[in-house]
Formats: structure tokens, sequence, C-alpha cells
């Protein structure tokens, strides 16, 4: 089993051999960065569990978990509930809009309860567990306290510190680590969807995260990667302020408003990139290391310490993202004080 999923090959093995042994804990987290295959390997587990036949991959109980039809949610309501997958005793809590509701703990609660189905046990996997408030935090805490026999919770989350001190310690934490950017670029050729130097590429700007990778849109992405080149030349070399401006409008607009956290991740890679150089990194060390004599020669007009500036003012745009800010004004903000 898990021989789909690539990297974390310690963590396979010890919850094989939990799986094996019976000991599988009622209460897990994984942690660990974002689009490693957490999620993944938390249905694995449960095909391990649920299947007769050692987590087979190829019978009914196999494809139906983690098999889900989520509806499009119109209103918070809408995500009070644990979606159940194709197998009823498998299912998971999403959050609705950065926040996991107090509604849908409740819910999760309830189901923990109700005998299994089809199996002996119930596997639920709270997504973004991070992302719970105090009060579903304190219910969820209720369902860890004394969680039946026949249920298993996997927490699963990319900031185990933002999480209390009370529910990590009532979780068994598995570790995962980023996923080797060759591991990620082979299994990209293998889909038959990449270019060898698309794979690579995409490998490489997604840092260890296979989900990220997979959905990389090359083309969107080159193009972005081109006109923040350019936010970042224009700043150094040209000083062509009215070029910023009209591309801080542009990817403001309603055609590019939802990928603009994904656009200013490009531009803080860029500029980390010239950071490295500027410390004397290599080019190997770089995400676009593909561009890496263009970004070489931009390094070279600027000072560490400006560069450092930049990268703490991106933080800060990009921290404010939780609050409500004018994304176009803090945009313009940003681009200036790049520009100064
Ligand atoms: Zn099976």
């Amino acid at each position: 089993m898990f021989d789909k999923l690539i990297g974390n090959d310690d963590t396979k093995i010890l919850l094989q051999r939990l799986a094996a042994n019976g000991r599988v804990p009622q209460s897990l987290l994984f942690a660990g960065p974002e689009g490693v295959g957490k999620k993944l390997f938390a249905f694995e587990l449960a095909r391990l569990l649920l299947c007769g036949d050692g987590g087979c991959g190829t019978c009914s109980v196999c494809n139906r978990i983690g098999v889900f039809d989520i509806p499009k949610p119109e209103k918070g309501e809408d995500y009070d509930a644990v979606f159940l997958s194709d197998h009823p005793d498998v299912g998971i809590v999403l959050p609705y809009k950065r926040n996991l509701r107090v509604g849908a703990i409740r819910e999760l609660e309830r189901e923990a309860h109700f005998r299994p189905f089809e199996a002996d046990k119930r596997i639920f996997v709270i997504n973004d567990a991070d992302k719970m408030n105090e009060s579903s935090a304190n219910a969820l805490l209720k369902t860890l306290e004394e969680p039946p026999s026949t249920t298993h919770l996997i927490l699963v989350t990319s900031r185990p510190d933002a999480l209390l001190q009370t529910i990590l310690s009532r979780c068994q934490v598995i570790r995962f680590a980023p996923v080797s950017a060759m591991a990620v670029e082979n299994l990209l050729v293998s889909t038959g969807k990449f270019t060898l130097e698309d794979a690579s590429l995409a490998a490489r700007v997604s840092v260890g995260s296979v989900g990220k990778a997979l959905d990389v849109d090359i083309q969107w992405f080159r193009q972005t990667r081109d006109s923040m080149f350019e936010i970042v030349r224009s700043a150094m070399v040209t000083g062509d302020v009215a070029l910023m401006l009209q591309t801080s409008e542009q990817i403001n607009d309603a055609k590019n408003k939802d990928r603009y956290e994904d656009t200013i991740a490009i531009l803080e890679s860029l500029v980390r990139d010239i950071f490295a150089i500027s410390k004397g990194n290599d080019r190997n060390s770089l995400s676009h290391a593909d561009i890496a004599d263009s970004l070489f020669k931009l390094a070279g007009e600027v000072t560490t310490s400006r560069i450092e500036h930049w990268i703490n003012e991106i933080e800060e745009l990009q921290f404010n993202y939780l609050v409500n800010i004018n994304r176009k004004i803090a945009t313009d903000g940003l681009f200036a004080k790049m520009a100064a």
C-alpha cells in the first residue's frame, strides 16, 4: 500500500506497522508542508484499516474511500457538516473561508459516536485543523478526550504551531517532510501532462509539494513570472513606476483577482532568489534556476539590505491577507516602496 504516494517513506513504514499491529492511535495529527500528500496518506491509512485485504487498493472498500461529492458552499452553514465519502465510515470536515466552523465540529462529535455502518471502525479527517477558532477547538477537545473506541480522528495541518497545546497533547503527531524536487519531477513526467522542462520548473517552484506541482498552470506561471520579473526590474533598474502601477491594476482586476495570492507568491520567490544570490548561494539552490542568468544580473544591481526590506514588505502584505485589506491599494503601496 501507499505505493501511489511519493516521498515520506519513513511515515509509510510507521503507519503500516501501526496498522499491522492494530495499534493505530485514535487521535492522530498529520503535520507537514502544504501539498505533500497528508490527506492522501490519511485516506490510505483508512484503506489499511477498513479493507479486509490490507488496503489492496482495488476492492470496493478501497475504491470508495476518499471519493467525495462535496457541494460548492453558498453559505457557512453548508459546511456545518461531516462530508462522508462513498464509503460511509470515512468522512472529512472542511473549513469554510479560513474557518473550521463549530457547527462542523459538533457534527463530527455526533458522527464519531455512531457505530460503524459497514466496517468495524470509522475514520474522520479534519482538514486544515489550524483553522479552528476557540469554540471549535473546545468542541473538538471534548471528542478527543473521550473518543469512542471505534473511531479514529486524523487532524491535518501545515501549521501545527497554531493549534492549542491541549489539542496537540491529545494527538500522536506524525510529521511529513517536503518531497524532493526530483521525485516530484518524475511524478509529473509520468502523468504525461508535462514536458521534462515544464515538470522541472513546476517541481522547483512548488518546493516539495506534489499537490501544488500538479496544480501549476505552467503557461499562466510563465506569463505571471515574466510580469513579476518586470516589477523587480522596474523597481531596481528602470524606475518605471507607471508600469508597476499598471501591473498592480492588472493583477487586481476581476479576471486575475482569484490568482492574486499566487501572483504575489511568485514575486516573493523571485525576490528570495535574488536575496539568495546576493548572499552568495549558487544557481542550483534557486527556485527559478532556469532564469538564473537574468536573476544574477539583477542581483548585481541591488544591496542585500534593500532586498531584505522588500521581503519584509511582501511578508507584511501576505500577513494582511488575513484581514480585509484593499488589495489594490496594498499592492500599489508595496510597489511604491520597492521603487523608492
Ligand atoms: Zn481493498
